[in-house]
């Protein structure tokens, strides 16, 4: 079965994201077979659009690339297991096509400290990945961002913690270290965003330290990097609390890089913040934390 090449997995990874997978009641007999694989937790991810019974898996390794496993119903691409002694396939019903990808693996940690399954995530097969507060302010304004999954996904699940301290983190991530230290590559501080821009900024800088102190004290500062994705605040003169930080990586995402389609897909954004103040924001954080270092996602 044909790998695919770079410009090939980009497409593919669209197309699978947009159109879903189906998901072949043979994957659960084959998850019986291998080792624990990571499900889906319906938190980092779309919500589920199927009633599925069976445990789905989050993510898939195609081509050397992770795409996460959404399900909308039925769809052009089905994964399905032929059986013992085969591998998984992905195949595409129009095309004929057919892909052998792989699932990922779960972290040991979740297997064996069952409450760190409600702090933290395994996230695109190497980031352990933390998401404090679960809630953003603007869904209770009506003005969240149009594509943003997190009221939804919320709701499905009632086990996770609502508001992340420090002293969590650094246990997860300790814990995490010691017994999954060669899977993990990046920790993830993430969230839902506060009212007061500058209080969240604060959480997630408090978060962030938290896991650098313990990655500092295991040596694995600069074998492992720090990731936040937050919004800027306020006051632009918080971002310099990132100049004390090594190996971090910042997110401010400004979502839509046209202004009219900022304003429409991005409401409470326009309103709170603006596409201009978030670029001038992503200027600052670039001369605190360095160039490659400061991110912003734009949505596909
Ligand atoms: S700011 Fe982030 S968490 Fe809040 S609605 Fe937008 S995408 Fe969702």
């Amino acid at each position: 079965m044909p790998e695919l090449n770079c410009g090939e997995i980009g497409w593919v990874k669209l197309d699978l994201l947009s159109r879903g997978i189906e998901i072949d009641n043979s994957i659960a007999q084959f998850m019986r077979t291998t080792s624990p694989v990571a499900l889906r937790k319906n938190f980092y991810n779309t919500p589920l659009w199927v009633d599925h019974s069976l445990p789905v898996p989050q993510e898939l390794r195609l081509s050397g690339v992770v795409v996460g496993l959404n399900s909308y119903g039925p769809s052009i691409w089905r994964l399905k297991w032929p059986g013992e002694g085969t591998a998984l396939i992905l195949e595409n019903n129009v095309t004929g096509q057919q892909y052998q990808p792989k699932l990922i693996e779960d972290l040991r940690l979740f297997a064996e400290i069952k409450e760190a399954g409600h702090i933290a995530n395994l996230y695109g097969g190497t980031a352990l990945a933390f998401f404090s507060p679960r809630t953003c302010y603007l869904f209770a304004d009506g003005t969240e961002c149009r594509f943003c999954s997190l009221a939804g996904t919320a709701k499905e699940t009632k086990n996770y913690k609502a508001i992340l301290s420090d002293r969590e983190i650094e246990e997860t991530v300790s814990e995490a270290l010691a017994l999954d230290k060669e899977r993990i590559e990046q920790i993830m501080i993430v969230g839902g965003n506060m009212r007061d821009l500058d209080a969240g900024f604060r959480h997630h800088i408090s978060l962030a330290k938290a896991a650098s102190t313990v990655l500092e004290r295991a040596g694995l500062s600069k074998a492992v990097s720090v990731h936040i994705a937050t919004m800027p605040p306020f006051d632009l003169d918080l971002i310099k609390m990132l100049a004390d930080f090594e190996n971090v990586h910042v997110m401010f995402n400004l979502e839509v890089w046209d202004q009219g389609a900022f304003s429409v897909i991005c409401p409470g954004k326009e309103r709170d913040y603006g596409r201009k103040k978030t670029l001038k924001a992503l200027e600052i954080l670039r001369d605190v934390i360095g160039a490659y270092r400061a991110h912003s996602l734009l949505v596909t």
